[in-house]
């Protein structure tokens, strides 16, 4: 069963041969499954629920080889592969019986990219609905990421990549007056504050190096399952997303007089991969988890439009006030590249207590696969570098390994594109440069550009948390990475 995986362009030059199971061993070498290997790798119904992400039904597939050309070809990874079932070709995983034993990343790039249903998204609207209608939740909390604050629109008609997050303020307040609504932006700050803190400290005491970025959960599980040597170099930040529900448990309730088992927490993002993320035992503080549900854009959408909520057509609104004050730099987390700049910015700030001569570090902008930056302080100089798909990172893992890497800070985004091409975002009829344009647009017209200067972020630090990486901190902020090695 071991072998390359047959992509599209294979499949389709095999076409008929393919068909005839046997015979498309023949044609296509040991690494096409014979019909029996096929059906070892899938449960009697073809029904797959195991992974948290994405679910498949193998009954549903048409055999376009769309997941496969995904997963292999964009992805670089090896999860998997056309076979073939009763005479006909079929979407099948490649070493595994379920997902769940695979070391598939729940990046869900096969499910946004498959036409029939096959493998899709797994949906949590049903928990969302019953949250909004049980009565002993205090408050409804939402969170949106970054990025999907521009996406939405397109789901809306809006297709130009602009900032919606004045229409999804009274979208919340349209789902009932216990609904409050916060951007992820304010996560992102406090994610720039612990992790370009840890990221000096490190630097300072020649320790992580290259040092590696953790807001990702599409990379922090490929490093646990594919490359767990990877793990002492990760930062041990939560993400945006976590580390903003941690405080929405904590904090919120502190200031409102409510318990933590009174708030019920949705988080809506581009990507599927938080669904595990959310799920995680190292999530919970106390035995409170950050986040109770994980909507993608295409589900938020979805629950807006069961309830006839048209989202471009409502007036403006604001988010809620005790998490406000957030950066430009908390919102390019959204694009690739966006996590290294909005570090390098307050990077700089904590080594100088000045602010950076340059605040747009353009070079780490764009689609490449590996985009660079140096910043030079007092002639020592930290080399950035942002990997731009999970498939660009192998090589900069085999460096590293060889102890040839020249990076001393690499962010590594799963998706292309970063956040804005996630596995739970609507297709594109082009590249994902539509929606960095908005993100990097609402920057450079933010007011506050570096998540140092988050005024609100600030005095919750003087008021609650102390100060970066303080104990307060390290408890409600941080985690740990274990080895699930396939
Ligand atoms: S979710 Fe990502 S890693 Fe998993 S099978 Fe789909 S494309 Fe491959
Ligand atoms: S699972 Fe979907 S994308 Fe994959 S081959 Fe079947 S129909 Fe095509």
């Amino acid at each position: 069963m071991s072998g390359k995986t047959i992509t599209r362009r294979e499949f389709l030059r095999g076409g008929v041969c393919a068909l005839f199971g046997a015979a498309a061993v023949s044609v296509f070498g040991k690494d096409f499954l014979s019909p029996e290997t096929a059906r070892a790798s899938e449960s009697a119904s073809g029904v797959d629920t195991t992974s948290f992400s994405i679910a498949r039904d193998v009954s549903k597939c048409i055999g376009c080889g769309k997941c496969v050309e995904m997963c292999s070809g964009r992805q670089g990874l090896d999860i998997l592969k056309l076979a073939v079932r009763d005479g006909k070709p079929v979407s099948a995983l490649k070493y595994a019986e379920t997902l769940s034993e695979s070391a598939c990343i729940g990046c869900g790039q096969c499910a946004r990219h498959c036409p029939s249903g096959a493998i899709t998204v797994k949906d949590a609207l049903s928990v969302v609905n019953a949250a909004l209608n049980n009565a002993n939740y205090q408050r409804v909390v939402w969170q949106f990421a970054p990025s999907a604050q521009h996406i939405i629109g397109e789901e809306f008609r809006v297709l130009t990549g602009a900032d919606m997050s004045k229409k999804i303020a009274s979208a919340v307040r349209k789902l009932g007056p216990r609904n409050l609504a916060f951007s992820t932006d304010f996560g992102a700050d406090i994610t720039i504050m612990e992790e370009a803190t840890e990221f000096v400290n490190c630097f300072k005491r020649g320790e992580k190096k290259p040092f590696m970025t953790s807001c990702c959960p599409g990379w922090v599980n490929y490093v646990e399952l594919t490359a767990p040597d990877m793990i002492p170099h990760l930062s041990s930040c939560k993400s945006p997303m976590e580390m903003l529900g941690a405080l929405i448990k904590s904090y919120l309730p502190e200031k409102t007089g409510l318990s933590a088992s009174e708030i019920f927490h949705v988080a809506v993002m581009p990507c599927t991969a938080k669904k595990y993320e959310r799920a995680r035992e190292e999530m919970t503080v106390d035995g409170v988890r950050a986040v109770d549900a994980v909507l993608t854009v295409t589900e938020f959408k979805n629950l807006l439009m069961s309830k006839g909520i048209d989202l471009a057509s409502l007036p403006d609104g604001e988010y809620d006030s005790l998490f406000d004050g957030t950066s430009g730099a908390g919102r390019i987390f959204g694009a690739t590249g966006g996590v290294c700049e909005a570090a390098m910015r307050t990077a700089y700030y904590l080594l100088t207590g000045q602010e950076p001569p340059t605040i747009e570090f353009t070079s780490l902008r764009g689609n490449d696969g590996v985009k660079t930056a140096e910043v030079t302080i007092d002639g020592e100089t930290i080399r950035a570098c942002a990997v731009n798909g999970i498939a660009n990172v192998k090589d900069m893992i085999e460096d590293i390994r060889n102890g040839t890497c020249p990076y001393d800070f690499i962010e590594v985004m799963a998706c292309r594109g970063g956040c804005s091409g996630g596995g739970g975002t609507p297709i594109l009829f082009g590249d994902e440069g539509v929606r960095h344009r908005g993100l990097y647009q609402y920057d450079a017209s933010s007011a506050v550009k570096s998540s140092h200067n988050n005024r609100t972020l600030s005095e919750i630090y003087a008021e609650y948390l102390s100060s970066p990486c303080s104990t307060v901190a390290e408890t409600l902020l941080h985690t740990s990475y274990r080895s699930r090695k396939i």
